[in-house]
């Protein structure tokens, strides 16, 4: 499960700009028609930025739910009349589940089977999208527009509201006990934002803006993403060393320094496999992130962790590594096989020091944690000593 705090600073980012860019239609008196009418131009900028980043980095996901706005958007300015009607009726429906479906399929290159197979659905939507706008039949819109609920949602039917009434709980449930809070966080914005463009679709500006801010937020996850791959670790989500070299060059004169090492990790490997081994660097990992005293963790390599804490006194982040030491070794670990599960405990060892103005730079005062480590690991393991 997420935590509220992740969960509220991921979100608050593509929410400012839906509330942002939406509030924009309450102005419109005020504001210069010519800038409203450069809108659209905005859209597609963004969209080419997004096909081509997304392109570029392997993050396909964002074309076909770019791409399809685009078609949409050209798809109202063209056709008009009641074949637009149409248009949004099926979108509104189809959309929706698009996005989820896309968020839920796994990245692949766009030329392997899967990403084919990708491109081929996506041309089938389009396809049976258009059959229906060119050749309109009247059952299945009567049916598409059949009445649920008292209350009307016009122009939105009752099937869509039913519609987005799942997707939405699927996405909110993702955004709570999936790990990709980041993506999660700005599809679910996404969608809201549609919803919410698409009920008021008749307002002027509405449908331009709706886009425009579903492809400024679509880049700025692609923004945000590229610097996680750069400085977050893909098997922990801990941030990584050059997170960690970059937030000490940023340090004042006092800060303290951790560094964590598991014991006899080597053995636990060679024992229970390396994938197992890697679950339990997950588990570390996940009681390293909750350290106290102001700390932040990161994962410095193998299985070799570092905390800093900023403006810390060496007692008090002893006093807290001393704490995660022994939360790790009283923590539970199943290993589980064909035939049998088996409960183990993991230790950990740590040196921690202070940076002292001795100390040149970061990697001196690294230097000297490494060395406290050293010492813990041959006082016998499973403890923490001070340099
Ligand atoms: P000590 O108590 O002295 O630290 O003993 P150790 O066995 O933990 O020390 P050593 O540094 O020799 O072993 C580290 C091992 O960590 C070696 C390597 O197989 C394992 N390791 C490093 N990175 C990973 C990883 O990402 N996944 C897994 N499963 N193992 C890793
Ligand atoms: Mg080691
Ligand atoms: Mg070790």
């Amino acid at each position: 499960m997420n935590s509220l705090k992740s969960i509220s600073i991921n979100i608050s980012i593509p929410l400012f700009i839906s509330l942002a860019l939406g509030s924009l239609v309450f102005y419109e008196q005020k504001i210069p028609k010519v800038l409203f009418s450069i809108v659209p131009y905005l859209f597609y900028a963004i969209t080419v930025a997004i096909l081509w980043v997304s392109w570029h980095f392997n993050r396909n996901r964002f074309i076909f739910i770019i791409l399809p706005l685009l078609l949409i958007y050209v798809g109202f300015i063209y056709l008009g009349g009641k074949r637009a009607t149409d248009l949004f009726l099926y979108v509104s429906m189809l959309y929706p589940l698009h996005l989820l479906l896309f968020l839920s399929l796994k990245e692949r290159g766009l030329f392997s089977i899967w990403g084919v197979l990708k491109i081929a659905f996506f041309v089938v939507e389009i396809a049976v999208v258009l059959y229906f706008v060119f050749y309109p039949n009247n059952d299945i819109i009567a049916l598409l527009k059949t009445k649920i609920f008292t209350t009307s949602f016009y122009p939105i039917e009752d099937i869509t509201v039913v519609i987005a009434a799942f997707v939405i709980t699927v996405m909110a449930m993702l955004l709570i006990f999936n790990r990709s809070v980041l993506y999660n966080s700005s599809f679910l914005i996404i969608l809201l934002t549609f919803y919410i463009g698409f009920y008021f679709i008749r307002t002027p500006h509405v449908k331009e803006l709706l886009l425009l801010s579903i492809g400024i937020i679509i880049f700025i996850l692609l923004i945000r993403e590229s610097y996680r791959l750069a400085f977050y670790d893909e098997l922990t989500a801990l941030p990584g060393r050059r997170a960690l070299i970059e937030d000490m060059a940023k340090l004042g004169m006092k800060y303290s320094f951790a560094m964590i090492d598991i014991d006899h990790f080597k053995k636990f490997n060679d024992t229970y496999g390396h994938d197992t081994g890697d679950e339990v660097l997950k588990m570390v990992a996940s009681k390293l992130a909750e350290v106290g005293g102001g700390g932040k963790a990161y994962r410095y390599g193998g299985e070799e962790f570092v905390v800093l804490f900023p403006s810390r006194e060496l007692d008090e982040s002893y006093k807290s590594t001393d704490i995660l030491r022994e939360i790790i070794s009283k923590s539970p670990f199943v290993v589980r096989n064909k035939q049998s599960s088996k409960t183990i405990y993991i230790n950990i060892s740590s040196g921690v020091v202070q940076k002292t103005s001795q100390d040149k730079d970061p990697f001196a005062v690294m230097k000297r944690a490494d060395n406290a480590l050293y010492k813990a690991k041959k006082a016998g393991r499973n403890q923490v000593v001070k340099a």
